[in-house]
């Protein structure tokens, strides 16, 4: 007999394979696995929007094969993005950050419930921010219009140019993470939807560039199906005045189907945009004639909306309506 018999002899080595460990060892991996996805924290997991049923000996779901169904069926659920905002009452959304982008203009970040959910704005709507004012006992509210869209889940971001006098403007600058903003939406009669127009010209001031920019994201976003022509006319006081020109300038070198044309009162040294006011030479210059299938939207400082109103009716265009209409060829939001 040679030397591993003899080990085989004195049973230090099994003749043959052994059951005896693995069948308790399966067993007690199934119970684990059972207990671990009954367990409590997994059904409150807050990234879950509906709950998991629990199982229960008279639950329909008593075998492990439905019971990953229904997990994978949840999953799949939560792939669909949920719209949060409701357009009468106001909710209540956790600042997640904020950010300056210039002296005098701040983005803030606020916070959906759920990581998968979108703001459910459509392009050229806007949203109502309001708080009460604790001197008055006032409800004060504002429009803004989000510079992020529903493609961006989890939060939406809204920024605001901030006055110093300014009721909401004093108290959004006063806000720390994790206070809560409430909002309702959403509001306005302009609603973009692809092959509306052929072409729009704008004309912005200051942070009227707001809804100008979520109805260019939603045109390049649907490129090349979408085919409209947008040129942008961008006024502001000073260079530092303007905002997002780094995103308007990158769309544009990007999409040769949008123009961005700036316009500052004071301009500095080697300033190749305009200097000065929005005249109507340049309205005619730089923006689309008045012609079927042609839209000018308007946001801005009231005096400018006024001069720029009377401008394009001289040009030929429809008399802006006081309130606007979704189909106005002259839109002021
Ligand atoms: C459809 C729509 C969308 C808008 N979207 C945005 C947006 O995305 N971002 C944004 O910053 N604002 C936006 N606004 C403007 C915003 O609603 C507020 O009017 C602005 O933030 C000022 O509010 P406030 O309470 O801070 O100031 P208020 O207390 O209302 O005003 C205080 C003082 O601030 C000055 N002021 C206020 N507004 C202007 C102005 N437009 N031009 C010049 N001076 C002014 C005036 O001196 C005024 O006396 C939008 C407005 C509309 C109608």
């Amino acid at each position: 007999m040679n030397r591993s018999l003899n080990i085989e002899a004195q049973g230090l080595l099994p003749t043959k394979p052994d059951n005896t460990y693995f069948y308790p060892w399966l067993l007690f991996v199934v119970v684990a696995f059972y207990y671990w996805i009954n367990h409590e924290s997994w059904h409150s997991h807050p990234a879950k929007s509906t709950p998991v049923p629990p199982i229960t000996p008279t639950h329909p779901a008593t075998s492990l094969k439905r019971y990953l169904e229904i997990l994978a069926e949840e999953a799949a659920n939560q792939v669909s993005a949920r719209p949060i905002l409701d357009p009468d009452n106001l909710q209540d959304y956790p600042l997640l950050s904020k950010w300056d982008i210039s002296h005098n203009v701040t983005v803030f970040r606020l916070g959906l419930p759920q990581p998968t959910d979108v703001l459910g704005l459509p392009s050229g709507q806007h949203i109502a921010l309001a708080f009460t004012d604790p001197e008055t006992g006032k409800v004060v509210a504002r429009s803004y219009t989000p510079i992020s869209t529903d493609d961006d889940r989890g939060y939406f971001d809204v920024l605001v140019k901030l006055y110093p006098d300014g009721l909401m403007s004093k108290h959004l600058q006063a806000l720390q993470v994790g206070d809560l903003v409430k909002a309702r939406g959403p509001k306005g009669a302009m609603v973009y939807k692809p092959g509306m127009c052929e072409r729009i010209g704008m004309i912005a001031g200051g942070s009227g560039v707001t809804p100008m920019l979520q109805i260019i994201k939603a045109v390049l976003a649907q490129r090349p199906t979408d085919t409209t022509q947008i040129d942008l006319i961008y006024a502001n006081r000073t260079f530092d005045d303007i905002v997002l020109k780094d995103v308007l300038d990158e769309m544009a070198e990007k999409d040769p189907g949008f123009k961005v044309h700036y316009v500052l009162s004071q301009a500095p040294e080697n300033w190749t945009g305009s200097i000065g006011h929005v005249t109507k030479a340049m309205i005619k210059e730089r923006l689309p004639p008045a012609q079927a299938g042609t839209k000018i939207m308007l946001c801005g400082p009231a005096g400018m909306q006024d001069s720029m109103k009377i401008y394009l009716e001289e040009l030929g265009f429809d008399k802006a309506r006081l309130v606007p209409k979704r189909d106005d060829q002259v839109f002021c939001f």
